[in-house]
């Protein structure tokens, strides 16, 4: 039995990707895992396949910016589950395109999922972790944040994340709840995959390309930020709060 044998942890987008990774690493280090995604049937199957590695999960379905369907999940999570005092908001999609062809819908359904999303799953999970004097949080932000063409809308809301991870640490801390950002570089999963096929390259070269520029040679993967946040929400990471953890191959700044 690990030390977060009791804790229960919501990760949003968790139907695929980083998001499937982090809720299969945090049930493998003993937390009870509900998986949130627009896609319910994935995570229903990811839900299943720990429960029937011995762990305890649930998936469900839900728009994480919809106030009224985040406030219904949370409470079902806390019903099924117990009371919620992990969550990762990583629930994400893109729509990329130059400014002057960017539309009014591209750029709030960006905002709304990312930032939106987080803000309405933060304040919905948050009372339980101040009743219980304990709580992590970790946002999905991304080295888009520095800026990226193609990308005003991801890269605002990335950056956005930031802000927001840094006050949540301010306002919760005193609650024994720790807020960080993690931003990714490039991680090989299907969003990265979309990006290739928008700019008319196979995936492998693009995969490869990207890797000649980063530091350590290789593209990231799911688990390379599931192992991060599997640090973020231990016991002994207490006291790491209101940091961006850029797991890229190598510095960004
Ligand atoms: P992904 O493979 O596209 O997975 C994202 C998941 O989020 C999907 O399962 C998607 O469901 C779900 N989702 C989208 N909108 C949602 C909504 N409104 N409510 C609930 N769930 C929703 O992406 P990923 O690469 O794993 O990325 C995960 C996170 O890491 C995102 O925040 C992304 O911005 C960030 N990130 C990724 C990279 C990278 O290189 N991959 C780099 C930096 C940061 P559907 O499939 O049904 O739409």
């Amino acid at each position: 039995m690990t030390e977060s044998h009791s804790r229960v942890a919501i990760v949003t987008g968790a139907g695929q990707g980083i998001g499937a990774a982090v809720a299969r690493k945090l049930a493998a280090d003993g937390f009870a895992v509900a998986l949130l995604d627009l896609n319910e049937a994935n995570v229903k199957q990811g839900a299943e396949a720990i429960v029937s590695g011995g762990g305890k999960a649930i998936g469900v379905g839900l728009d994480v910016s919809d106030t009224e369907q985040v406030e219904a999940a949370v409470t079902r999570v806390a019903e099924e589950l117990g009371a919620p005092t992990v969550l990762i908001n990583n629930a994400g999609i893109t729509r990329d395109n130059l400014i002057f062809k960017m539309t009014d819908q591209d750029w709030d359904a960006v905002l709304g999922v990312h930032l939106r999303g987080s803000f309405l799953m933060t304040r919905a999970t948050q009372k339980y972790m101040t009743q219980q004097k304990w709580g992590r949080i970790v946002n999905l932000s991304s080295t888009s944040a520095l800026g990226n063409r193609g990308q005003v809308n991801y890269s605002a809301a990335k950056a956005g994340m930031q802000g927001f991870t840094k006050t949540l640490a301010i306002e919760l801390g005193k609650f024994g709840v720790t807020a960080n950002a993690i931003a990714p570089g490039f991680i090989a999963t299907d969003m990265t995959a979309a990006t290739a096929e928008r700019l008319g390259v196979s995936f492998d070269d693009f995969k490869a390309a990207a890797a000649k520029e980063i530091p350590v040679q290789r593209v990231g993967t799911p688990d390379d930020i599931a192992n991060t946040v599997s640090f973020l929400v231990s016991e002994g990471a207490g006291f790491v709060s209101g940091q961006v953890i850029y797991v890229a191959g190598g510095p960004k700044d």
